[in-house]
């Protein structure tokens, strides 16, 4: 099952990403993270990033593309993934069917989850993610059973330095103008499918599991 969430930022990609590939057994292959790893390592590919994230911009599809195609190109992703935070741009939409066509492989689903813009600068600002496991929390939405502690991992919990209020908005700008196309882009591909996200995790969770059992 090869499956890719689609999304503003906020809209709870993460959250049902990393339930989706406990659920079936596939990993979670977050760009955001692997970004965020590249950078906390020191490597080139981070320090390359760090000033595009930092200001709510896109990462330039040159870096972006490649590191993705590696990281499902390894074994472990053999079986299928959950792609969360890519594609983002068209052409990384582009980048990524041909390498599947090429060894006769396509994506099975993209799911969008659907939350207006006015829910997401309270999603954003109250978020507290895991630099460890990937898993993000909700201060109000969805606390961690034990104040700033991972429930997965036991980890610190850390407040992301791009979901400051000011670099908030200037995502949702990007997301609309570069990201939103692919909406139509897997429309017209026939696999896409809309999940209203403004209801609870558990209920996000649910309705994506009735689309995935038809696959
Ligand atoms: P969110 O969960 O809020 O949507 P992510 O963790 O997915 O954020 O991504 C954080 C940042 O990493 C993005 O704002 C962007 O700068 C960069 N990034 C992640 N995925 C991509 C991608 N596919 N293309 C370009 N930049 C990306
Ligand atoms: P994304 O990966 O799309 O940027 P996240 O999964 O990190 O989004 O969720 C963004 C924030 O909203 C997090 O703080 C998360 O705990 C919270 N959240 C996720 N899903 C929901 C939901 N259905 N209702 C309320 N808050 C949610
Ligand atoms: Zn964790």
């Amino acid at each position: 099952m090869k499956i890719i969430m689609l999304g503003a930022p906020g809209a709870g990609k993460g959250t049902q990403a990393i339930r989706i590939a406990e659920r079936y057994r596939i990993p979670h292959v977050s760009t955001g993270d692997i970004f965020r790893s590249n950078i906390k390592g020191g490597t080139e590919l981070g320090k390359k990033a760090k000033d595009y994230i930092d200001k709510g911009q896109l990462v330039p599809d040159e870096l972006t593309i490649g590191m993705l195609l590696d990281r499902i190109s390894q074994p472990d992703c053999e079986g299928g993934y959950v792609l969360d935070g890519f594609p983002r741009t068209i052409p990384q939409a582009e980048s990524l069917k041909e390498a599947l066509e090429k060894r006769g492989e396509r994506i099975d689903l993209a799911l969008d989850i659907e939350v207006p813009d006015s829910h997401i600068v309270r999603r954003m600002g109250g978020r507290r993610a895991c630099p460890k496991c990937g898993a993000t929390y909700h201060l109000e939405f969805a606390p961690p059973e034990k104040e700033g502690l991972c429930d997965r991992c036991g980890s610190e919990l850390i407040t992301r330095s791009d979901d400051k209020a000011e670099t908030v908005q200037g995502r949702l700008d990007v997301y609309h103008r570069q990201t939103y196309p692919l909406i139509s882009y897997y429309r017209e591909e026939g696999i896409l499918r809309e999940i209203d996200g403004t209801k609870t995790p558990d209920e996000v969770f649910s309705a994506l599991e009735a689309l995935l059992s038809e696959v």
